[in-house]
């Protein structure tokens, strides 16, 4: 049995004789440990948290099922958010399975079609708008603090609670927490919960060592390393095309106390990690995921020593999401045939 977030951490989350209990089979997420590009980073030991393995396809649910609760808890009936697509998909999919009505503000653009395929099925109300994120983001701000209505955006608190338990599992997991945590940083939500569990995992006592938080956002999307807002951000990892990221403040503490940092990587190293992830690693995830990845080896390759080092790097959500930019990686082994055995021995050198 499955036991999902809320019962399986319900002690170290802000729940209540109250909050009801459920799950789709979120958390308890695999971490696999790499080989080949382990060896191209010259990594000591290398991980990746395999996010894409929750019920939506990306750690979005951690959260999610904690808002959900909580919201139901305080007799909430509708939910609502700002996306870029993930958020939207996992909303959907909790307030399906908990009879609340979902609303998803997202960009009428840049929305990968797997995930709006999600919001649609699940049966969510699903508002387009002609602006970005950041839009999106204003937007259902100012519709929850005029209306009974629940946000479930990352601003919600709830969110990063259920978000640390992913933290929490890689402690259990390495009977430690690794040296360095690599991390996309989209709104800089989840680099706040990674670093708040390792936190409390080290008050706890289960591990003895903080990581160095290491985050990647798209150089188009950079607000935080460039030191001012985005107005319009762009890359092709459309879950990080974030201009102006609510937990910024957050993500800049979650730095500095763990010594450690954050950067940028460019379209064209996301989409080579993004490849090598699938060809060499056999792992499909979405670009904004591969950042995580790219940041590792842009810095392995720049000189960081890792030999000694336990690096985690965190696969926030899964490639089928956006079918449309992985049918666009060169597909050189796309060849058209007959129905017929003798063609395709012929073409393997089989004859
Ligand atoms: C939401 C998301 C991110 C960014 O997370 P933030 O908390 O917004 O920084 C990264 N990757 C994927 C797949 C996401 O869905």
């Amino acid at each position: 049995m499955i036991n999902g977030v809320l019962e399986r951490y319900g002690e170290y989350l802000p729940l209540t004789e109250k909050t009801p209990i459920f799950t789709l089979g979120e958390g308890d997420t695999p971490l696999v440990k790499s080989e080949s590009i382990a060896a191209e980073a010259g990594c000591g030991e290398l991980y990746f948290k395999l996010e894409i393995c929750n019920p939506t396809g990306s750690f979005k649910d951690r959260g999610m099922v904690v808002a959900v609760a909580k919201a139901l808890e305080e007799g909430g009936d509708t939910i609502v958010c700002a996306s870029t697509g993930n958020t939207s998909a996992s909303a959907a999919a909790y307030g399906a399975r908990c009879g609340l009505n979902t609303v998803i503000v997202v960009p009428n653009k840049y929305v990968a079609r797997g995930k709006l395929a999600q919001a649609v099925t699940y049966g969510a109300r699903i508002m387009l708008i002609d602006g970005g994120f950041d839009d999106a983001l204003r937007i259902v701000r100012e519709l929850a603090a005029k209306h009974p209505v629940v946000l479930v955006n990352s601003l919600n608190p709830y969110r990063l609670q259920g978000q640390k338990t992913a933290a929490f599992e890689i402690v259990n997991d390495l009977g430690t927490a690794p040296d360095h945590l690599f991390i996309p940083v989209g709104n800089a939500g989840n680099i706040t919960a990674y670093w708040l569990g390792f936190q409390e995992a080290h008050q706890m006592e289960w591990t003895g060592t903080l990581p160095k938080m290491m985050g990647f956002e798209a150089e188009g999307a950079a607000a935080i390393v460039k030191g001012h807002p985005i107005e319009t951000p762009n890359t092709i990892a459309s879950a990080i095309r974030v201009g102006n990221p609510a937990s910024w403040t957050k993500a800049v503490r979650a730095r500095e106390e763990s010594g450690g940092a954050i950067d940028s990587v460019t379209d064209d190293e996301i989409m080579e990690a993004y490849t090598l992830m699938a060809r060499e690693e056999g792992i499909f995830c979405e670009p904004a995921s591969a950042a995580s990845v790219a940041g590792l080896l842009k810095l392995a390759r720049g000189g960081m020593r890792l030999q000694d080092s336990k690096v985690v790097c965190v696969i926030t959500g899964s490639g089928l999401k956006d079918p449309d930019t992985a049918v666009g990686v060169d597909p050189v082994f796309r060849e058209e045939f007959p129905a017929d055995t003798g063609a395709i021995e012929d073409a393997m050198g089989l004859a």
